[in-house]
């Protein structure tokens, strides 16, 4: 009776020929499945045979069919067994999903506060979700999903910055065959003992250069671990420009050519995180152009569906060697991983900031300690959490210098805002006079300017002179900002997405003459325009770069040298290897200095060093230009002298006398509700849940006051937070694990979330 619906369904499939029925003759009879609800928990079902862990399943939940993820089997369930119902169909052409990954993703779930399904099932592509596709995937799986593609490569390789392939040289298959894997070049290993079973089909494109001792030294500690096997933690700490990627790629090459550890194992993986999506294309023309004709799948959000679920299946299937990809990409199934590469290990974009809020980085460490793998996090700025354990636990590999022959780490000025304004030198558009002056002197050089400005749009507000009023979100606590939009003004909520015309008159005093009150990247690049009429302006930031591809269009612009002057946001500051860009503006970075976030004077001094770090790549001297009204403060003092180690001792110290992470974790408890009372009121009754707790009651949380969020306002809903700290993981996890029943019970409900090691609070 109750298995009706899905026994015919059933037949539909064995008629397929995906799923085999039989009776279950002793054996486990319940299989426990992840679902993607917010439940938290294991679902029972009447076992079919092939409903094992790892397994995607068909199962009826409340009256919809789901896909699930077989976590285990029992032998008997808590619920009576009348009530439970059978796996409705198993995708048995599809290898189950592994212990390791299935471990991976428990302990996400239980980490971050959510079920084991809401971490599984979303980390699978859609298509895998739902049964009526998987026809067609056992279809193409059966043939390879990453077919070689030479002229995809040969395009990648074309679209690799001239450096790269200034050591390029047509390669002979037959002296490759010779050549050691990965094409190192041969003083660079330490022993010979790895070359013997170089895959035949790493055929290479371009050859690595010879490594600079500090590469060298690095790349032989890696190499090292590799070989010795078993978890190994490095911080690799190297200036911008002083070549980490080389140190990656030599990583790569020893892994590939590892041999699988046994008969029946998979060909080993290595996994690279970058922070952005736009940081793929750089690695990934730098991968394919090294191993050519080694299958590399591509993991991030801005993919199409099926190509998504195409790299995926290579990935899970094993077929794909090298995965890169953004901070998704930690979830992937990878049976053959041996080796994680989180580069640019401190940026913010490895924490995902909706639904499960995860960070990558730690997952990545989380998972090669799982595995007994090496894992390298990569920053020319580590992360304070990464800095300390580089102390303490992980090891850390130093590049003190640019790899670039005469590259140097440019020269760091700042110019005193206050000052120039005293001495009337001030300027009504933002770009001091020094500043232009340098702008001016690239020009007559040919060379490249790169500008910063973290403000998109034309200007932040819209102000009425006459009596004060601003332009603001109706929906928000936040201003409307001015986007000029095909000759049109426009004013647009980046909170909430509304969008309003600008009005011709004041709302509150009638006043016609409205003016735009501060300077956001479009209104800088009219103003480069207008001065510098010559040049040729770009501006790269979220709006400029809209349509797909966009983005990569332009940065090959200017990597063609068909750039003068480079406006944009912090889609610049990363990562990107210009070659051409001696001089970099720094418009107006002040505003992080008054925040309230502890972590804001971190995440800015983090940002100036990248940025600055476009500057002077190749032999050109750099120059970098800070225009502030606060030249004394520390931040720019440690920026002036590159002096990363000084500055992260200062800011630890504090950290450690405020008793702040990482000298502590914490969890932040956030609500949102139509009204603040709301929102303080469920706060209050969660704290005083708490308080009873054995590990609060005993001092080892700390449980702070609920307040309103820094920004009260968004679409309508007030949001208000709850700060929780403890000097011990385990204490805290305890806490929250006994908090969360509690919370469920308080009445009314509002939404909320807890999230770990919060990146602000
Ligand atoms: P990082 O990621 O550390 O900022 P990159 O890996 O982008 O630096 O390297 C900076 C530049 O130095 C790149 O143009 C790269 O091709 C070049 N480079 C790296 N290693 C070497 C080397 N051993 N010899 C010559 N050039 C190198
Ligand atoms: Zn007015
Ligand atoms: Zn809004």
């Amino acid at each position: 009776m109750l298995a009706r619906p899905g026994q015919i369904f059933l037949k539909n499939l064995e008629l397929s020929g995906i799923v085999k029925v039989k009776p279950n003759v002793g054996g486990p009879r319940i299989s426990r499945v992840a679902l993607d609800t917010p439940l938290r928990s294991l679902f029972d079902y009447l076992t079919i045979p092939g409903a094992e862990p790892g397994r995607l399943v068909s199962v009826e939940f409340g009256h919809r069919q789901m896909v699930g993820v077989v976590v285990e089997l029992a032998q008997e369930s808590e619920h009576p067994a009348e009530s439970l119902k059978p796996v409705l169909a198993v995708f048995d052409t599809l290898p189950p999903l592994s212990p390791e990954w299935l471990a991976l993703c428990k302990f996400a779930g239980h980490y971050y506060m959510r079920g084991p399904g809401e971490v599984m099932l979303p980390a699978l592509p859609s298509k895998l979700r739902v049964t009526k596709g998987w026809e067609r995937l056992a279809k193409a799986m059966a043939k390879p999903l990453l077919e070689k593609k030479p002229h995809a490569a040969k395009k990648a390789a074309a679209k690799t910055p001239a450096r790269k392939t200034a050591a390029v040289a047509p390669v002979d298959p037959a002296v490759m065959e010779a050549a050691p894997a990965g094409g190192l070049p041969a003083d660079a290993l330490p022993t010979d003992a790895l070359l013997a079973d170089a895959p035949a089909e790493d055929v290479l494109r371009t050859e690595a250069p010879r490594l600079l001792p500090g590469q060298r030294a690095a790349a032989a500690a890696l190499a090292e671990a590799a070989q010795r096997g078993g978890f190994a933690p490095f911080l690799l700490y190297g200036v911008t420009g002083s070549g980490k990627t080389e140190v990656y790629l030599d990583l790569v090459a020893r892994i590939l050519a590892t041999p699988p550890t046994g008969l029946d194992a998979p060909a080993s993986q290595v996994l690279l995180l970058v922070p952005e999506i736009n940081l793929t294309p750089q690695l990934e023309a730098g991968l394919r152009g090294r191993f050519a004709s080694t299958p590399i799948a591509v993991m991030h959000s801005g993919l199409a569906e099926g190509e998504r679920t195409r790299n995926w299946l290579a990935a899970h299937l094993g077929q794909a060697r090298i995965v890169v990809g953004t901070r998704l990409a930690v979830l992937a199934s990878l049976p053959g991983l041996r080796a994680i590469i989180v580069d640019e290990e401190h940026d913010p974009s490895y924490k995902q900031q909706e639904g499960l809020r995860y960070s990558a980085r730690d997952l990545a460490v989380w998972r090669a300690r799982e595995l007994g793998i090496p894992v390298v996090l990569g920053s020319a700025t580590p992360s304070l959490e990464s800095w300390a354990r580089s102390e303490t636990h992980y090891t850390r590999l130093e590049l003190a210098e640019r790899a670039q022959p005469e590259a140097r780490l440019p020269a760091v000025k700042l110019i005193d805002k206050e000052a120039e304004r005293k001495n009337g030198r001030a300027s009504a558009d933002g770009i001091s006079q020094p500043l232009r002056e340098a702008i001016a002197e690239r020009l007559r050089r040919g060379e490249q300017s790169l500008l910063y400005l973290n403000r998109r749009g034309y200007a932040p507000v819209l102000n009425c002179d006459a009596c004060g009023w601003l332009s603001n979100c109706t929906r928000c606590s936040a201003h409307l900002v001015m986007h000029r939009q095909g000759g049109a003004n426009r004013l647009r909520c980046h909170h909430c997405g509304l969008e309003a015309r600008v009005p011709q008159r004041c709302p509150d005093c009638g006043n016609a003459d409205l003016a735009p009150l501060g300077r956001g990247t479009q209104r800088v690049e009219e103003m480069l325009a207008e001065l510098f009429p010559q040049a040729r302006v770009a501006r790269i930031d979220a709006d400029a770069t809209r349509l797909k591809g966009s983005a990569q269009a332009l940065f090959d612009e200017v990597h063609a040298g068909k750039v003068d002057i480079l406006i944009g946001t912090q889609m610049i500051a990363k990562g990107h290897d210009f070659q051409h860009v001696t001089l970099v503006g720094i418009l107006n970075p002040d505003t992080a200095l008054v925040s309230q976030d502890y972590r804001a004077s971190e995440r800015l001094f983090a940002l100036l060093m990248q940025v600055a770090g476009r500057a002077g790549r190749a032999g050109m001297p750099g120059e970098v230009l800070v225009q502030t009204r606060y030249p004394r403060s520390p931040v720019y003092q440690a920026l002036r002298s590159h002096d990363y180690p000084g500055h992260a001792r200062s800011l630890l110290d504090e950290r450690r006398s405020a008793g702040l992470p990482p000298f502590s974790f914490q969890a932040l408890l956030t609500v949102e509700a139509r009204d603040l009372a709301g929102c303080m009121a469920f706060l209050r009754v969660a704290r005083e849940a708490a308080e009873t707790l054995e590990d609060c009651a005993e001092g080892w949380v700390v449980l702070f006051d609920p307040v309103p969020r820094a920004m009260v306002r968004v679409a309508n809903r007030d949001r208000a937070q709850l700060l929780v700290e403890s000097g011990s993981r385990a204490a805290l996890q305890r806490m929250l694990d006994a908090w969360m029943p509690l919370m469920q019970e308080i009445r009314p409900r509002v939404s909320w979330q807890i999230e770990r090691d919060p990146a602000s609070v």
